[in-house]
């Protein structure tokens, strides 16, 4: 039904329909080529046989020694010039007498005169009811000798190729088309059914994908890559609901427990004025952890749109964030930075990736714990490594706390105020350079973040 819809237009620019008009034009011109050039040899050689029988009795007429009329009647009158020969011959002796060689000659020759030319072939004639002869002549002693062979047979010959040529080549086409319309039907059948699957398709639905064909390779090869992207756009857009419902779960409680004190202090502030300041301590704590959360939420946002390359000092930026943090750092802190560290980025996301790493060093270690921040680079590879001998993280949380708005034990997490995504900030941000990060256990307690970048300024110095 659908096909019927299509357009002439749209037919015409179809697989289908431009392989099979491409391949009936091929074929038609190669079978009529063909033919054209057998008809051609078989006419020349046909041509140049008649010629060769022409010139042989031309010579045996010249040695037959006749002279005189009587001489030439007798010459003529073998069974090779009887009325069913294909020789016609016409004497005309210097005294004007006449010798043919057969009744049938003698008719022709008297319309001779109004015999008309082959175009292609000038020594072919034609009579008025369209028999063909081959032409010549000679003269010998005053004698004048014209021979006729009748080509009849050898134009029958080329007429009966020529049918049979029109008879190949229509057969050829016919069939030809019907070979190509079927083979190129299943061709871009494949296309037309891709093309009606991706239509009807639904992207909520998880479990409609196209259908694979056996063959051709390049059709199956797109249905597996579309179902593949499929795939990757679902998760995709999983992730992204997700991330929606979390995140307003995640601003929802704060917002509700702010609420919940402004009410408060609306209903008994007056009456017991020792509430107040408890509740704007919440509100306070809350209304801080709000602020936080949307930034975040601003910078995930802000993750997916384009950004300047520009050439970095990644020694300086992670010098700076440490300086930032190490006034509110209750810990002690090593730091081992190796200077000209130069990295192609956005200085905001070295400096998201550094601090907050190093938040959460501080975060989750006792206030008599320790730090430890070293950058350094090799050949191939620039590291930063953020170590602390806190509280750790066990090995099967160790995966999921890159995940957006996951916190390990849920009780901790509300004496450590956090959002869960910072994390998840990270690790974007260090895939967005081809980075890689990793989170070990450190000795004898505590957690390493390794971060690891391809070195792209290697050996730098050493050309300067
Ligand atoms: P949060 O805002 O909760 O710190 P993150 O995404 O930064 O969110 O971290 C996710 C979780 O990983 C944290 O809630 C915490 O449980 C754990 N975590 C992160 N860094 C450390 C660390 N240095 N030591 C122990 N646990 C950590």
């Amino acid at each position: 039904m659908k096909n019927n819809k299509r357009t002439l237009n749209q037919r015409k620019n179809t697989t289908q329909f431009q392989l099979t008009i491409r391949f009936i034009g091929l074929l038609t011109s190669a079978v009529l080529i063909l033919s054209i050039a057998i008809m051609g040899i078989t006419a020349a050689e046909l041509y140049e046989s008649t010629e060769k029988q022409a010139h042989l009795l031309e010579d045996s007429l010249k040695n037959s020694g006749a002279k005189e009329a009587k001489d030439w009647q007798k010459v003529l009158v073998k069974d090779t010039f009887s009325d069913d020969s294909l020789y016609l011959i016409h004497v005309q002796l210097n005294s004007g007498e006449v010798v043919y060689s057969s009744e049938d000659a003698k008719e022709i020759f008297q319309e001779f005169p109004q015999l008309k030319q082959f175009i292609l072939f000038d020594r072919i004639l034609w009579t008025s009811e369209v028999e063909p002869y081959y032409y010549t002549s000679f003269q010998k002693d005053e004698t004048k000798v014209t021979i006729l062979v009748d080509m009849e047979n050898q134009f029958e010959l080329i007429g009966r190729i020529f049918s049979l040529t029109i008879f190949i080549t229509l057969a050829v086409i016919a069939l030809g088309s019907l070979v190509t319309y079927r083979f190129s039907k299943k061709l871009s059948g494949s296309l037309v059914v891709m093309d009606e699957e991706i239509n009807q398709l639904k992207v909520s639905d998880s479990k409609q994908q196209l259908t694979v064909p056996k063959t051709p390779q390049e059709v199956q090869n797109i249905s597996k890559s579309f179902n593949q992207l499929l795939v990757k756009q679902r998760m995709y857009l999983k992730r992204e609901q997700q991330f929606v419902t979390d995140a307003s779960h995640e601003l929802r409680t704060p917002i509700a427990a702010i609420r919940g004190h402004v009410n408060l202090i609306k209903r008994r502030g007056k009456s017991h004025p020792q509430v107040i300041p408890t509740s704007l301590d919440y509100i306070d704590k809350e209304s801080k952890r709000l602020e936080i959360l949307v930034e975040k939420l601003l910078l995930l946002g802000r993750l997916d749109t384009q950004f300047n390359m520009e050439q970095l000092d990644l020694s300086l930026i992670i010098q700076q964030t440490v300086d930032e943090l190490n006034v509110m750092m209750p810990q002690d802190i090593t730091i081992t930075i190796e200077t000209g560290i130069f990295v192609e980025g956005q200085a905001e996301h070295f400096y998201q990736i550094a601090r907050n790493l190093l938040e959460n060093a501080m975060k989750y270690t006792d206030t008599s714990g320790t730090i430890t921040v070293r950058l350094f680079s090799d050949e191939d590879t620039i590291q930063l490594l953020i170590e602390d001998s806190g509280m750790g993280i066990p090995d099967e949380e160790k995966t999921k706390i890159f995940e957006r708005f996951y916190r390990v034990d849920q009780s901790h997490s509300s004496e450590i105020s956090g959002t869960g995504i910072g994390l998840s900030i990270v690790k974007e941000l260090v895939e967005k350079y081809q980075g890689k990060i990793n989170v070990t256990d450190a000795s004898p307690k505590g957690t390493r973040f390794t971060v690891e970048f391809i070195n792209t300024h290697k050996n730098e110095d050493f050309f300067i």
